[in-house]
């Protein structure tokens, strides 16, 4: 572990983990300094107050400039004038978890992906759960792990969401179990458009794995299968588990006449049919998949795992049925703020939808989306500032495009277009920035407004 007695360590975003980290530092004896270019919230400056920790906001002075080591939150990029500072003075910069993980007592079972890592993190709780086993869950599903990491222990097991960005500053994170679920662009904004580097940041969680720990990938996902390859070849590998839902694997999850297998360690088993599987679509069946192996690396036996296949609801604003009003059924995929998202939530129905697309524009290619919206969308309703992109893009691929001014016009619209047997989803391939405070805020509006038709 490193030293941190009485070191200057600055901590730099004073947001949820920022702020965590910090006082995790304090506790421990460093002398941790932090700060934010923005404001300060007076509630957040309250709590540090009270835990005796200095700070400062609407920019960095040279304090900050001068720590021994700094601790970049997830919301910092490392292109930060900051970051690169630290950087060219040859000085380490750690993420949070990084830092939070030298205090960790619990086996980690770390998920990460472009997406699902919220949906498998909460899936791996309800089976940890079924089984009776002790955990911990935290990272970006919700709590910080610097404000968990006192309650780990050797006996129970640390569920961890980890973002390419927390990856992108560890030194000695070890997880016992690793898992990347999938890659796709996103997030290049803080990579410099540079695909290769973002998935070379989600590829770090196996860095310091060795051969008693776990990997377990995502074999139809090219990415990541020539990652799972490269480093097969290479030395004190973890043990190394892949799901398909398009081929057999050797090792690991696939579907062989509709029923869900697990061949590990040279027993092949049949686990249940994929029809019983509570959760709809492919991405689902994968993200079953990951979990149920995740599952059965930790020892835990077939009948919980059949359980929660059966039983698990997902996650509030991923593809949430919302209500069926006069045969139409709403769904809400809030959440599905990038391309693949989206793209993997069209999949998941086989009825003509009206679908509700736009937001703050990341740079989308929304022409991915032409074979699924030429199947099965017959009308898109464009909201926020991403409207003009999705009209030029996507105008001569649909039959209706229109546009609506806010969630509530969108709703009523899609109720006039949408008819019986039909699906009205909000799934928005954006961020949620220009009309909402957050995805949560976007998807409650959606519903409130479904509910009140
Ligand atoms: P993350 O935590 O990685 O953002 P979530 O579980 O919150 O992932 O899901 C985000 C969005 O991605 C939702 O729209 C969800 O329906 C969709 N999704 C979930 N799992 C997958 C997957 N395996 N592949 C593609 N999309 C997925």
């Amino acid at each position: 572990m490193i030293d941190i007695l009485n070191k200057h360590i600055v901590v730099a975003g004073a947001a949820r983990s920022g702020v965590a980290v910090s006082i995790l530092l304090k506790e421990k004896g460093a002398i941790p300094f932090l700060s934010d270019i923005s404001e300060i919230d007076n509630s957040v400056k309250e709590r540090l107050q009270k835990n005796n920790i200095l700070f400062e906001s609407g920019g960095h002075s040279s304090k900050a400039m001068e720590g021994d080591m700094l601790v970049l939150s997830p919301g910092v990029p490392s292109t930060s004038s900051i970051a690169v500072h630290y950087k060219d003075n040859g000085k380490p910069i750690y993420s949070e978890i990084e830092v939070a993980s030298w205090f960790n007592l619990s086996p980690i079972v770390a998920v990460t992906g472009s997406n699902g890592k919220t949906t498998v993190t909460s899936w791996l709780s309800d089976v940890w759960t079924k089984a009776g086993k002790d955990y911990i869950m935290a990272g970006n599903i919700g709590t910080a792990l610097s404000e968990q990491v006192k309650s780990t222990s050797p006996d129970s097991d640390l569920l961890l969401e980890v973002s390419s960005f927390q990856l992108d500053h560890i030194s000695g994170f070890h997880p016992s179990i690793s898992m990347i679920l999938n890659i796709t662009p996103d997030h290049l904004d803080r990579y410099n458009q540079n695909f290769q580097a973002y998935c070379e940041s989600k590829f770090r969680i196996t860095e310091n794995q060795n051969e008693n720990d776990w990997f377990i990938y995502n074999d139809d996902d090219t990415v990541v299968k020539n990652f799972a390859k490269r480093l097969l070849n290479g030395k004190n590998h973890p043990k190394m588990a892949a799901f398909s839902t398009e081929h057999e694997v050797p090792n690991g999850a696939f579907v062989r006449n509709g029923q869900l297998m697990i061949n590990l360690d040279n027993k092949e088993e049949s686990l249940m049919a994929i029809d019983q599987i509570a959760l709809p679509g492919n991405h689902n069946l994968k993200n079953g998949m990951a979990m149920a192996l995740a599952a059965r690396a930790s020892e835990i036996r077939n009948e919980f795992i059949r359980e929660s296949l059966k039983s698990f609801e997902g996650v509030a604003h991923r593809l949430e049925k919302v209500r069926t009003l006069d045969g139409v059924t709403y769904y809400n995929d809030s959440k599905a703020t990038n391309i693949n998202a989206v793209w993997y939530a069209l999949d998941s129905f086989n009825v003509p939808l009206t679908l509700i697309l736009g937001g703050r524009d990341k740079g989308n290619d929304y022409n991915e989306l032409d074979s699924q919206i030429k199947e099965k969308v017959h009308t898109i309703i464009a909201i926020g500032e991403a409207k003009e992109a999705i009209k030029k893009q996507l105008g001569s691929v649909v039959p209706h495009m229109v546009e609506a001014g806010d969630m509530k016009e969108a709703v009523k619209l899609a109720k006039k277009t949408a008819k019986r047997g039909e699906v009205v989803l909000l799934s928005p391939a954006c961020a949620s920035f220009d009309m909402f405070n957050n995805y949560e805020h976007r998807g409650d509006q959606f519903k409130k407004a479904v509910l009140e038709l």
